[in-house]
């Protein structure tokens, strides 16, 4: 039978990230399973890209303060791309409670250690870009170091220098079950035969509850569909924008290729398993879209070119990272709550400390534990897109 020393079940971004620390921290039988015939089929490859440190939560921030410069310097350390651009979040409040909540953030994030971060006026803003219906706007915030990445790049790097360090990938391979003794996980099996493995580590994204399942393990992750629209080439905004965020009813957008990304969280989407663009959201986007942006009334945009993928819910939208405690051996790096990507670089390290050594001094995520839903320890974060 295959042995391993460590089993990653799906091979999205975390996975991959989860593959490349333990590699490079000098663990050699890695054996990633992903059920499909490439990587970027689950949520990954449907990711808008975007990373930010502008959080609520220490957690999440600090997180962001792994990752952000870890992607800053992603090329140089693995040398592979990950198309990190700084061009900041610029989140924009259209009343003095956001503008007090973004300033109660602000202050969390500085005290953290972020430099790049800083409250702007609605005058600046509105100078800034001219672009925008502004009379509503009173101000903001901008983070300078934010920005995006591709997300298939950064994956592949990821995997790349995994497989360098010999980690292995086994493709259209199905996890269906996981066999464990008094002593915790013993066996993987898959649809291409068992593999003999005291560790496994949950890497399934939003399916990740189901392979929790297969170890007798309830997780709460949630599978819930988001929708992106790009537009065809647009030059009357400027390409150099960052992610700009309309905090009335969360409609966000940024530069992608000759056009732009347009993304709304629909408050009436419902959880599941729905991966299907459904074309009645065009105009919904397209209504918010020209409402803050007038001129992009004029924007054209192909439907086929729009896709949906799932973000991974946890209740109080926060990532679950780390051992299980009634299951020795088995280990989570789920629910990123639509942060997957930008918090990738972060979760691969303390998943490989926790693994490797039983702890981590990259940062204090003891919070994000299992356990913190049956003890009533939640963390809840509300600068949610
Ligand atoms: C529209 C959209 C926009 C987003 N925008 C952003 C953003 O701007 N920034 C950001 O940080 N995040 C964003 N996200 C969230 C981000 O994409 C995810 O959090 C991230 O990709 C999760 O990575 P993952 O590796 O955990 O999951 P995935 O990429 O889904 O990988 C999980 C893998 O597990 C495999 N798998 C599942 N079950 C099995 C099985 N039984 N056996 C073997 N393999 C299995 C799947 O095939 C899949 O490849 C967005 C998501 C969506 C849908």
């Amino acid at each position: 039978m295959r042995t391993a020393d460590v089993v990653i079940i799906g091979g999205g971004i975390v996975g991959s990230s989860v593959a490349y620390h333990l590699t490079a921290a000098g663990c050699r039988n890695v054996l990633v399973i992903e059920r499909e015939s490439s990587q970027e089929k689950g949520s990954t490859g449907k990711s808008m890209g975007g990373v930010r440190a502008q959080f609520s939560t220490p957690v999440n921030i600090q997180m962001s303060l792994y990752s952000i410069p870890f992607y800053a310097s992603f090329e140089e350390q693995l040398g592979h791309p990950c198309g990190y651009r700084a061009q900041g979040y610029l989140f924009c409040a259209t009343t003095e409670k956001h503008m007090a909540y973004l300033g109660t953030n602000h202050e969390t994030q500085v005290r953290l250690g972020l430099k790049d971060a800083r409250l702007i006026s609605a005058e600046e803003i509105a100078s800034t870009f001219p672009q925008l219906r502004s009379d509503d706007i009173v101000g903001g915030a901008f983070c300078s170091s934010d920005g995006f990445v591709d997300p298939y790049s950064a994956m592949n790097g990821f995997m790349a220098c995994a497989i360098e360090r010999a980690a292995e990938i086994w493709k259209n391979a199905v996890v269906t079950g996981i066999q464990r003794d008094a002593h915790g996980i013993t066996e993987i099996e898959t649809s291409k035969g068992p593999i003999s493995a005291r560790v496994a580590v949950n890497c399934a994204g939003a399916w990740a509850a189901e392979i929790a399942e297969m170890a007798g393990v309830n997780l709460p992750v949630e599978p819930l569909r988001r929708m992106l629209v790009p537009t065809e080439p647009f030059d009357q905004f400027p390409h150099g924008a960052p992610m700009i965020i309309d905090m009335s009813n969360g409609f966000h957008f940024r530069p992608e290729a000759r056009g732009f990304l347009l993304a709304w969280n629909d408050p009436e989407e419902t959880p599941g398993y729905k991966t299907e663009f459904e074309s009645s959201f065009i105009e919904k986007i397209l209504t918010r879209a020209a409402d803050r942006v007038p001129m992009f009334e004029n924007l054209a945009v192909n439907p086929k070119r729009a896709w949906a993928g799932l973000y991974e819910m946890t209740p109080d939208h926060h990532a679950i990272l780390g051992p299980v405690a009634e299951v020795p051996g088995f280990f989570l790096a789920n629910g990123f709550s639509g942060h997957g990507v930008m918090h990738a670089p972060a979760t691969g390290r303390i998943l490989s400390d926790l693994i490797l050594h039983g702890g981590t001094n990259l940062i204090d995520a003891s919070g994000l534990d299992l356990e913190r839903f049956a003890e009533g320890r939640m963390i809840e974060e509300t600068a949610m897109l």
